[in-house]
């Protein structure tokens, strides 16, 4: 899961995600994946724990692709009008891992 770089206290995609959402253009950049990733990677984002600023990129690579399929995946995963991620992505990446790692052991 995510952590903070600075404090390394676990973050929340869904709140970060809710970070970017004020961002000019979000709704393009949330529906292009080459270009979510790139904005993710150059974001600066806010921990909610220490209150340091930190770069997208420094955030697993993996999981940022797997929150942008979840969030096309899932109509309505966004509350545009309000700025919220509606989905809770850190169950949905954790439900994930999980099944990929059930899928690895059954195909040993
Ligand atoms: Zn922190």
């Amino acid at each position: 899961m995510a952590k903070c770089p600075l404090c390394g206290a676990t973050l929340d995609w869904a709140e970060l995600i809710g970070q970017m959402l004020p961002m000019e253009n979000a709704r393009e950049i949330f529906s292009d994946k080459d270009g979510f990733m790139e904005a993710f990677e150059g974001f600066v984002f806010k921990c909610p724990s220490c209150g340091e600023e930190f770069y997208g990129r420094n955030l697993p690579t993996k999981e940022a692709e797997k929150v942008f399929d979840l969030l096309n995946e899932f109509k309505g995963s966004i509350d545009w009008e309000n700025k919220k991620v509606r989905l809770r992505l850190n169950s949905l990446l954790a439900l994930d891992m999980m099944l990929e790692q059930w899928d690895r052991k059954v195909k040993g």
